[in-house]
């Protein structure tokens, strides 16, 4: 199965190199030149173009950061869909909107290709280890195709729906997050400010039912404020727009997704867009007496 990936950022080069490590061949296009020279010390085959990448792969496979670029990259000029060979499996696992997922979908069957969107969870960590958690749209056939890749990638993978429901759970997970985060972010100011050791506080509430993988996996960031990225602030806030979206052409109200996605575009307008979403926090503190 020859791959043709497209995008090696944060999740796209460890995910990459996971599928090389698994001896899949694999070519790779993406915008920084070190990424791709990284990839062929590792044994992948660097490409200039996207054109060139999947001209000749059974499996494309793109992971970029939103609807534009995704759309660019699928359907613009010397894009996927113009170069990739009639049977061709494009699966999509970047996060964007349903809607995207059902139009790359539609198109991609009008030149001959399967379609998968199969949006991921679980972060850099997950990308390194090949524990993400991947939720797929589309047909049965092409989730059983991909699900090899899928094994590689991930430990946990499921056909959610048809074409858009992927990106549909995706969605629900990132509002999930983002309302847990910044639970979390508030209680960790609150006992700092009450003068509780918030380490000593996080693991015992980390036993009970308060306890979650965010908690978990953040409580680092949390205690020492070092909101290196992980998944930008930037990208969640994106990630809010969709959910929003979605919820409002499904006539359903989010009020707490509402609340978080204004305070996650609060903490990003005071230029915080760059941080690892655990700068929430940050967003905590301004509000809080010093
Ligand atoms: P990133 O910004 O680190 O990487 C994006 C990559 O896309 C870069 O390598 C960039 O060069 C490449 N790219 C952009 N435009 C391109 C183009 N026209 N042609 C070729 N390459 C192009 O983003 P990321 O953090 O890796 O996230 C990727 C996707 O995965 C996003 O949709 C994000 O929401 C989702 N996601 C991220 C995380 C996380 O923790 N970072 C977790 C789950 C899902």
């Amino acid at each position: 199965m020859r791959i043709a990936w497209i995008g090696l950022g944060i999740m796209g080069s460890p995910m990459a190199h996971n599928l090389l490590k698994a001896n899949y061949p694999l070519t790779a296009h993406t915008l920084e030149q070190h990424k791709l020279d990284h990839l062929a010390a590792h044994g992948g085959t660097p490409a200039p173009s996207v054109g060139e990448a999947v001209q000749d792969a059974d499996v494309v496979i793109t992971m970029l950061p939103a609807d534009a670029e995704v759309t660019a990259v699928a359907l613009g000029e010397d894009g996927v869909l113009e170069h990739a060979r009639p049977g061709t499996l494009f699966i999509d696992m970047s996060t964007v909107t349903p809607r995207t997922a059902v139009t790359l979908a539609q198109a991609g069957a009008e030149r001959g290709l399967r379609v998968l969107d199969a949006p991921v969870s679980g972060g850099e960590a997950g990308a390194v280890e090949g524990t993400l958690s991947i939720m797929a749209g589309g047909e049965r056939a092409d989730f059983e195709a991909a699900r090899p890749l899928f094994d590689v990638l991930g430990s946990t993978a499921a056909l959610c729906g048809p074409h858009g429901a992927g990106q549909t759970v995706k969605a629900a997970n990132q509002l999930i997050v983002a309302a847990t985060l910044q639970a979390c972010a508030e209680a960790v100011v609150f006992l700092e400010r009450s003068g509780v050791d918030p380490a000593v506080a996080l693991d015992v509430l980390n036993g009970g039912l308060a306890g979650s993988a965010v908690l978990d996996r953040k409580k680092h960031a949390f205690l020492t404020r070092d909101f290196t990225p992980g998944f930008r602030i930037d990208l969640h806030h994106k990630d809010m727009g969709i959910v929003t979206a979605a919820a409002r052409e499904a006539g359903v109200a989010l009020p707490l997704c509402g609340l978080v996605a204004q305070l996650v575009a609060a903490v990003r307008a005071q230029g915080d867009g760059g941080l690892d979403h655990s700068a929430l926090l940050r967003g905590v503190e301004r509000m809080s007496a010093a």
